[in-house]
């Protein structure tokens, strides 16, 4: 994978994790040229869910929204960014699980 900083083509994993009971892998990348570290996901690709919200419109399920208010909601708070990934991990699942194309 690219560098996303300086398009280097060259990046090593020097960390990489099960996350979510293995549903997905979380690695660290570190640029071989300028030492960039950043972090990629890998999982399953899944249909696009819809979400039925409470005002009755609805929404494509967007993980990185839902991880993004997680993430406002957990300021100042010692919860870490693993621990986020997690939770929405098992809420995507459990969406997924319920076998629906819309949920409410
Ligand atoms: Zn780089």
């Amino acid at each position: 994978m690219k560098c996303n900083q300086c398009n280097y083509d060259d990046t090593k994993v020097i960390e990489s994790r099960d996350v979510a009971d293995g549903q997905a892998i979380r690695r660290r990348r570190m640029c071989a040229h300028c030492g960039y570290r950043f972090t990629t996901y890998e999982r399953l690709e899944r249909p696009q869910l819809v979400i039925i919200k409470n005002n009755g419109t609805r929404e494509l399920f967007n993980r990185s929204k839902l991880l993004a208010g997680l993430y406002r909601a957990c300021e100042k708070t010692p919860v870490t960014s693993l621990q986020l990934e997690r939770v929405v991990n098992d809420i995507e699942q459990e969406l997924y699980a319920c076998g629906e194309a819309e949920v409410k």
